[in-house]
């Protein structure tokens, strides 16, 4: 069921605590953390407790919890203290998702290039 947490998927686990991971904020919606292999020099990833395999899927299943994840990347880069920052999210395998809960990277501390790869 939409929302519900899913056994085989990673975040759902950080989430529960069963896999460690080095919290930036969190709160009754949101999780941040930082990214395990980062791209940038602040490179933290926030994600909605709840499963939604993607920001198609939470867009459409939760939207207020949607808006709760972007207000967290805001929230995040004033903590890590960005003026400009950039935020993704890869939806779907062709714009290079591989973890299947939806996320949001944010990414700064560094120059970023226009087109991304
Ligand atoms: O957008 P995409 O699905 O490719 O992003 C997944 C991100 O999750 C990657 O940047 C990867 O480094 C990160 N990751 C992580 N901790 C894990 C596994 C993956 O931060 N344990």
């Amino acid at each position: 069921m939409a929302g519900e947490p899913q056994d085989d998927c990673l975040f759902c686990k950080i989430v529960a605590g069963g896999i460690p991971a080095t919290i930036v904020r969190e709160t009754e919606t949101t999780l941040a953390f930082r990214d395990i292999n980062p791209q940038a020099p602040t490179h933290v990833l926030v994600i909605p407790k709840a499963h939604y395999e993607n920001a198609a899927a939470l867009a459409a299943g939760a939207p207020q919890i949607a808006a709760d994840v972007l207000a967290e990347t805001r929230a995040v880069a004033e903590g890590e203290g960005l003026e400009s920052y950039r935020t993704v999210f890869n939806t779907g395998a062709g714009a290079g998702q591989t973890v299947w809960h939806a996320h949001a990277h944010v990414l700064g501390g560094r120059g970023l290039e226009w087109p991304p790869g």
